[in-house]
């Protein structure tokens, strides 16, 4: 079976994203009527970057922001700096926010940005005019009240506080709120960077409880080891689960009495990739979804898991640590397999959540400690788990739909009561 390019991948992500929503209207009642208004994005920016490379030749960059859904508040996500990216997948990243904040109850829309750009290929100075110049260009539709951009693949701290920098050039003022994700001396919060693979991992941990999978033991595998891979795969071996696969762009790592996950971090930390750890361990790519395993956790980009792939996994559970892993026909298959899927807009929303924290924080200027950050977030991810857990307890659907009512309710219920403009 061939398997999907990246640029395959995403242009079915929008496309998923409309599947996805599909499968919810049933459920909506009289609401169903309203749901054209998710099916489309609010407001959608593209840009040019032009950007004065060292040799001193201009090069030109497509970014994007786009602004999917603000009917609960300002519009939050990610922005992604990335060779592919493009206005099809940035829209279907946008939406998957709005569905994410509104299934959390947290009090923003959905948006992404987005930079067609491979961020290594270039020196610190370049990316850093590059971003400040994708800032300026979507200045008009940022702002703490209007949209609140964050990290995402390719984007780091570094790369928010040059964001907050440059808006705040151009206001004439500090406004640290602007982005989330930042370092902590700029207005950073304690627990950020750690926050989406902690919550793959509590979410798991609740999901696994409710089907009678225990944690010690379990066979996991983990697919990407950035920082949310890299998190939930510490966090699963600190609790005596064995992490047996690991897979990053540069190899993919067997080893069936577990991986020793602090020393693998401490290896990527100095080589930037899992090739060279354990030579004698790598395996073929393509051996990775074929491996039996108790949990698979992808945690690298959208559209890995096909149909093929879902008719042969041997798991019981999948924590979806990336956005939109699996495609809308194979989620299907796995559902009638009765694998129990965590959807990417529960599983990884801990780094919105505190993400959300730092928003309050910056605009309250004062700051909470991590033992109080990282309460509020279980509370807030545990919540979640369980009303979707009864919502598809209740009605009968895959955990992903239960997040999608749960989500629906909320926004059009909200668009229901704010009414249609101009009236
Ligand atoms: N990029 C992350 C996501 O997909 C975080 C977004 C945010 O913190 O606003 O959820």
């Amino acid at each position: 079976m061939k398997s999907l390019t990246y640029a395959d991948q995403h242009t079915t992500a929008w496309s998923n994203y409309l599947n996805q929503l599909d499968k919810v209207a049933p459920f909506l009642g009289e609401l169903k009527d309203r749901l054209d208004i998710l099916r489309r994005p609010k407001r959608s920016l593209i840009v040019d970057i032009p950007v004065e490379m060292d040799d001193g030749s201009i090069q030109h960059f497509e970014g994007y922001r786009v602004q999917h859904n603000l009917t609960r508040g300002p519009g939050k996500g990610g922005v992604r700096f990335h060779p592919e990216v493009n206005l099809n997948e940035v829209m279907a990243l946008s939406a998957w926010m709005t569905i994410k904040c509104a299934a959390l109850n947290l009090p923003f829309g959905g948006a992404k940005g987005g930079v067609r750009v491979d961020p290594t290929q270039l020196s610190k100075r370049e990316l850093e005019r590059l971003t400040r110049r994708y800032t300026s260009e979507i200045n008009l539709i940022i702002g703490p009240q209007k949209d609140i951009p964050a990290p995402d693949v390719g984007t780091n701290q570094q790369i928010m506080a040059w964001m907050m920098d440059t808006y705040s050039m151009n206001a004439g003022s500090t406004v640290t709120g602007v982005v989330t994700g930042k370092p902590i001396h700029l207005g950073g919060s304690l627990g950020r960077v750690k926050a989406t693979g902690r919550g793959v991992f509590v979410t798991g941990r609740e999901v696994a409880g409710q089907i009678g999978l225990n944690i010690p033991e379990a066979r996991v595998c983990v697919q990407g080891f950035g920082n949310v891979g890299s998190e939930a795969a510490l966090l699963f071996h600190e609790h005596a689960a064995k992490v047996i696969c690991i897979q990053d762009h540069s190899a993919t790592l067997f080893q069936a009495d577990g991986i020793d996950i602090v020393q693998l971090m401490e290896y990527q930390k100095r080589h930037h990739k899992i090739q060279g750890y354990a030579p004698e361990n790598e395996i073929d790519a393509d051996q990775f979804w074929k491996i039996p395993a108790d949990i698979f956790i992808p945690a690298a980009l959208e559209g890995v898991i096909d149909e093929h792939i879902a008719q042969t996994i041997q798991t019981r559970l999948i924590l979806e640590g990336a956005n939109g892993p699996t495609l809308s026909g194979a989620d299907e298959i796995l559902s009638q397999r009765q694998i129990t899927v965590v959807p990417d807009v529960i599983c990884n929303a801990g780094g919105v959540t505190v993400s959300y924290f730092e928003w309050v924080q910056d605009i309250a200027s004062y700051f909470w400690t991590e033992e109080e950050i990282n309460q509020r977030m279980d509370n807030i991810m545990k919540k979640a788990v369980y009303d979707v857990w009864y919502k598809a307890i209740h009605v009968n659907c895959s955990l992903r739909t239960a997040a999608y009512i749960l989500a629906c309710e909320r926004i059009l219920i909200a668009r229901k009561e704010r009414g249609t403009y101009p009236g």
